[in-house]
């Protein structure tokens, strides 16, 4: 036997962020009260707190000056005056951009309900940005057809996560912060439970409960430029699916435009949500050639895609030409300070850059996943196409794949997703809980198994030159290069060899610190072992799926195909033999938000 301990609850939530303190909160209110939630990383620390530009709702605050065009000053509705904005058209927005792979009775229920979740927000004092009167701020941001983002500066994660954390304590849900979940337990489809590590001890816990939800989050960090924070390794989704969870729609990665030349970190969308420019080496606006309409506003594929094409035909700018300008200059000081501070600060402590008196080089970095763990609008997640639910098992946030977003979600969507369906699930395992759910026993000692893990990557030979971050490198470079903002089979086919060899070649990898308290080598073996797991299953997917559509952009099949691919693809572990790939159907409502060209 293990020398572990075992620490049981009525529900545990893994992750900390937006999505998992939610469930926990809502569980709470509803009147569970043995909550434990785990978080690697201190609560606030969670990448929910990294979020700039805003969270959608359609409050109809403000519209555009009358006559001033698609990017010319806002101001807000006077009482009484006719709205300009509904749930029916941040609907089709959301749909329109998900390139129709959303599912739209999941949409439905989000953009229904998004006012009341900020009304919430603001009822428990988060401090948004204000309009004279007091009402919420919005602003414009890419894909949205009316200016629904609301937003508080650019701190907008930042002030939402303490909102909800600080709600969460006082209704007396138990933090486990800096412990670190290995394994999800599920037997006979039943998940009973997690074993995870207090990171400060080293120490290893068997944690039991009736109902278990993943807010794990996103999984950038599998790509070189990235701007996701190192912590976003998608263990949750690697865990899950060794647990035999199959993953939905993983080929589906979004590209920021806007990442710092070279560093990958976020110049918030609110930048061209604000209205700044995106230029060539030649100085012009190239968006002009590719979405006429909406400019630096349409949405964020298309525009990757663009800046993409413009560094590729040589209008590139930086030290090897892999940028292009983001232009802040016409804002002004004035309006940079009061609403893009945050931003100013990073482009200045990372590249020595004024963005009020230069304009800075920024490049496409991966940014989010749409893809993850599949679940329903109540977050529990299914083990199948037809939906067949894990008994006991929830998921909510960037980790799950309730699959709003479809192969490209529009900026402001996932605060408001990770929020709306951490909620809901939090309901919904209060139900589970509260209808008799039980505690079911666990078989074996998945905690010793973890252990034995732990050991080998201890005592992998001395002699051995495989180093963990080498490993991790190649990986990375590798999902840049070959499964990055444009891709082809024959890339893709090199990048899966590759994924192969590293995953071979990683048994082998040293960790030098062998001791047990606050071990981050070991952390950051197990943390690639998971990048090489779930970046398998993303290359498989992408692969597979001969067409483009959404963030998925091949050059070998220019063309989105709603005869063959209009539909989810769901991959589960096959053993050895590598991910086995099915497929679920879309939800589309074929009166009302047919399939249509998608032009901006
Ligand atoms: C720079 C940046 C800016 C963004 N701006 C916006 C924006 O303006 N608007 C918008 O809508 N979206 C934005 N997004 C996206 C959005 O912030 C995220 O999708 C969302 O916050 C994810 O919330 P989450 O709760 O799912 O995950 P996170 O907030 O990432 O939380 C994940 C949690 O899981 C925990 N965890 C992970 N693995 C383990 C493990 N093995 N054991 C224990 N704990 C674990 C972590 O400690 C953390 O607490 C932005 C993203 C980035 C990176």
């Amino acid at each position: 036997m293990s020398q572990t301990n075992t620490i049981t609850h009525d529900i545990i939530v893994v992750g900390a962020g937006l999505a998992g303190s939610w469930a926990a909160l809502a569980a709470s209110k509803a009147g569970v009260k043995d909550i434990g939630v785990l978080s690697k990383l201190h609560p606030l620390r969670s990448h929910s707190g990294a979020a700039q530009g805003g969270i959608a709702a359609a409050l109809n605050n403000v519209r555009p000056v009358p006559g001033s065009g698609s990017s010319g000053p806002l101001e807000a509705i006077p009482p009484g005056e006719a709205p300009i904005d509904s749930w029916e058209l941040h609907m089709f927005d959301t749909i329109k951009g998900s390139d129709w792979l959303g599912d739209q009775d999941a949409i439905e229920i989000m953009v229904k309900e998004a006012p009341d979740l900020i009304y919430e927000y603001e009822h428990m004092g988060c401090v948004f940005s204000r309009l004279e009167d007091g009402r919420i701020a919005q602003r414009r941001f890419g894909g949205h057809s009316t200016p629904r983002a609301n937003y508080s500066a650019d701190y907008t994660g930042h002030v939402l996560l303490h909102t909800i954390y600080e709600q969460a304590l006082r209704y007396g849900v138990k933090y486990y912060p800096e412990w670190y979940c290995l394994d999800l337990i599920i037997e006979d489809n039943v998940c009973r439970g997690v074993v995870a590590m207090d990171i400060l001890t080293g120490k290893l816990y068997t944690m039991r409960a009736k109902a278990v939800m993943f807010g794990t989050g996103g999984y950038g960090r599998a790509w070189k430029i990235t701007s996701n924070a190192t912590a976003n390794t998608g263990d949750g989704v690697a865990i899950a699916y060794n647990a035999g969870v199959p993953l939905m729609d993983m080929e589906f990665v979004q590209f920021h435009p806007t990442g710092l030349y070279g560093k990958g970190i976020l110049m918030s969308e609110a930048c061209r949500g604000e209205g700044g420019y995106l230029r060539n080496s030649d100085g012009d606006r190239f968006m002009e050639k590719y979405a006429a309409g909406l400019m630096e506003l349409a949405p964020r594929d298309l525009v990757s895609r663009s800046e993409q094409l413009e560094i590729n035909e040589g209008r590139g700018v930086g030290p090897d030409k892999g940028g292009v300008y983001l232009d802040l200059r016409h804002l002004g000081p004035e309006k940079i300070m009061s609403r893009l501070p945050q931003v100013r600060e990073l482009a200045h402590e990372f590249l020595g850059v004024d963005i009020i008196h230069d304009m800075v080089p920024i490049q496409p970095t991966a940014h989010y996943s749409m893809g993850g763990i599949p679940a329903n609008v109540d977050g529990q997640v299914i083990a199948d196409a037809e939906g067949t639910p894990v008994v006991g098992f929830y998921a909510a946030g960037e980790c799950a794949c309730i699959s709003v977003h479809g192969a490209n979600r529009l900026g402001t969507n996932s605060l408001l997703d990770a929020s709306l369906f951490g909620r809901r699930a939090g309901k919904a395992m209060a139900a589970f809980i509260q209808n008799g759910a039980k505690l079911y026993p666990i078989s074996g000692d998945p905690a010793q198994r973890q252990e034995e893990r732990i050991q080998r990557l201890m005592d992998a030979p001395a002699s051995s030159k495989e180093s963990v971050a080498q490993i991790g490198a190649e990986l990375k470079e590798t999902m840049t290069n070959d499964c990055g903002v444009f891709r082809d089979g024959e890339r893709m086919a090199r990048a899966l060899r590759k994924i192969k060899e590293l995953q071979a070649r990683f048994p082998n990898a040293r960790v030098m610190d062998k001791s047990r308290r606050f071990n981050t080598d070991v952390l950051g073996a197990i943390e690639t072992e998971h990048l090489l797991t779930f970046a398998e299953v993303v290359v498989a997917s992408a692969l597979n799926r001969t067409e483009s559509r959404g963030a998925h952009w091949r050059t070998d099949f220019g063309r989105r195909d709603d005869t063959n691919w209009l539909k989810h693809t769901l991959v589960f572990k096959n053993g050895e033999e590598g991910p086995r790939l099915g497929y679920k159907s879309v939800n589309i409502d074929w009166e009302k938000y047919p399939p249509q060209e998608r032009k901006y």
